[in-house]
């Protein structure tokens, strides 16, 4: 029945969607945990409703054309998929990266549904992109991007229909210069994009929200197993803004983190990494993270980022990008005893890592719950915007720790509900699409 129903679905997401294999494989994941819930509501097999789900309620692709520092017309493509408004407004961030394509959007968009759903806040899923390189730009060539792309995406986007942020190559510098052009274009002052600077309708804690909110969901995986971190070692991937406020929360609450990395390499510091260097290197100079041996001797840089994993840990926070951690780094992480993993990247573990995981009896948290803060802090700012108050940064954190528990709550409750106890994977799609589902019912065939 199981193969049955999900190789159904699988077969008409392939054939409408030839060639985006990120998409189908978030899909494939999200069609075997709710198979059982769609097998108890013959409702939504009636009304099709994951049918429904997989299909974007709207995608864009538009061309981007800039000239660069030397003059030269420079031609990129970009998109956003507005995936489904069933609960709010779209919401989900852009990212500026070689690697994207319409499959990638698409698979962000798609898990972006039910993360956003499990956040308790009002808020649809989609998400946007380029194949822009921010790395190597200069600030004027990064800003002119930054208005080419919004200048198409403007009618597309508001603050009760699409709310887009940052992701991967888009911070405050970038969610700046679109928000610049998005108000000159349109006319109006309003909370379109989040991830604001403070001096224009951002909101405290935002930055420091996705990694912050995976440790605080995170402490939940750890008490569960009668733990916490004090003492631990951590292995973070990533240097980038998840990955450096998750290690600053794990270091607060007393972790000992050791390893970080960017897509060029990664560092060991056996006397624990020293964050301080980090933000220094890839937030004010945006470096590469093999520099960070100049101030610190005593580590290592290794070439290549896929070693990272063979660190041995307690601890390990994929925080970079997809499919980061495959079987093998997943076998060699249980190997050297790693006891929990928590996602703060986008889908990092391949199904095959997940289920070496999950089958060694490892604590897994899945990144459409983990790192779920990021947005739930975006949707707080879309809220001080529509009152036009600032919280203040403890305000925040304080909302944005009770997001975290009560995700955290929800996806032990449907995993214990349907049978599944502690499977943290099958309890967040089952959450989050229940929740999407019960709004589109109600909402009729549309
Ligand atoms: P950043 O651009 O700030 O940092 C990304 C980090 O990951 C950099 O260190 C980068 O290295 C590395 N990286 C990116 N692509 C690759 C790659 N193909 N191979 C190896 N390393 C890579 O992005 P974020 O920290 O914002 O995002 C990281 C992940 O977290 C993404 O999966 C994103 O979707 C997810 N996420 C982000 C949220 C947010 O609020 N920012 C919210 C929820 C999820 P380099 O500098 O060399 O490119």
């Amino acid at each position: 029945m199981t193969k049955q129903f999900v190789d159904g679905i699988m077969e008409q997401v392939v054939t409408r969607n030839p060639g985006e294999v990120e998409f189908h494989q978030a899909v494939r994941e999200v069609a075997e945990s709710v198979e059982v819930v769609i097998a108890g509501n013959p409702e939504f097999a009636r009304a099709k409703v994951l049918e429904r789900i997989v299909e974007p309620e709207r995608q864009l692709m538009f061309r981007v054309p800039w000239v660069d520092d030397k003059g030269v017309v420079q031609v990129n493509r970009g998109f956003r998929v507005q995936f489904n408004s069933a609960i709010g407004p779209y919401k989900g961030g852009i990212r500026f990266h070689p690697s994207v394509y319409l499959g990638i959007i698409k698979f962000l968009g798609f898990e972006q549904i039910f993360k956003n759903a499990l956040t308790t806040t009002p808020i649809g899923g989609g998400k946007g992109g380029s194949d822009f390189d921010p790395k190597g730009k200069s600030d004027n060539e990064v800003m002119r991007f930054c208005q080419a792309f919004m200048s198409e995406l403007f009618r597309h986007i508001g603050s009760d229909t699409d709310v887009p942020a940052g992701d991967i190559g888009v911070g405050g510098r970038e969610v700046g210069y679109m928000f610049g052009q998005y108000k000159k274009l349109a006319n109006v002052f309003t909370g379109v994009l989040t991830g604001k600077g403070l001096t224009y309708g951002g909101s405290l804690a935002r930055t420091e929200a996705t990694g912050y909110g995976l440790v605080y969901f995170m402490t939940r995986m750890l008490q569960d197993r009668k733990t916490d971190w004090k003492g631990k070692t951590v292995v973070s991937s990533g240097s980038g803004n998840v990955s450096i406020y998750a290690v600053q929360k794990a270091q607060q609450l007393g972790a000992r983190v050791i390893a970080m990395s960017d897509s060029g390499g990664y560092i060991v510091d056996p006397e624990g990494i020293n964050l301080n260097t980090v933000k220094r290197i890839k937030e004010v100079e945006r470096g590469r993270i093999k520099e960070y041996v100049n101030a610190h001797p005593k580590a290592k840089y290794t070439d290549g980022c896929d070693g990272i994993w063979t660190v041995p840990c307690d601890i390990a926070m994929p925080n970079a990008t997809q499919n980061e951690v495959d079987k093998q780094a997943a076998e060699t992480l249980v190997k050297n005893k790693c006891i929990a993993v928590g996602e703060g990247a986008n889908m990092p573990s391949t199904p095959e890592a997940i289920e070496v995981f999950l089958g060694s009896g490892v604590s897994f948290g899945p990144a459409k719950a983990a790192n779920a803060g990021g947005v739930a802090t975006s949707a707080l700012e879309m809220c001080q915007n529509s009152m036009r108050l600032n919280w203040t940064f403890e305000e925040v954190d304080r909302r944005l720790n009770m997001i975290m528990n009560s995700i955290y709550d929800q996806c032990i409750g449907a995993s214990e509900a349907y049978g599944l106890k502690n499977n943290l994977v099958a309890g967040a799609n089952i959450a989050g699409f229940l929740k999407v589902a019960q709004a589109m019912m109600a909402q009729g065939i549309v």
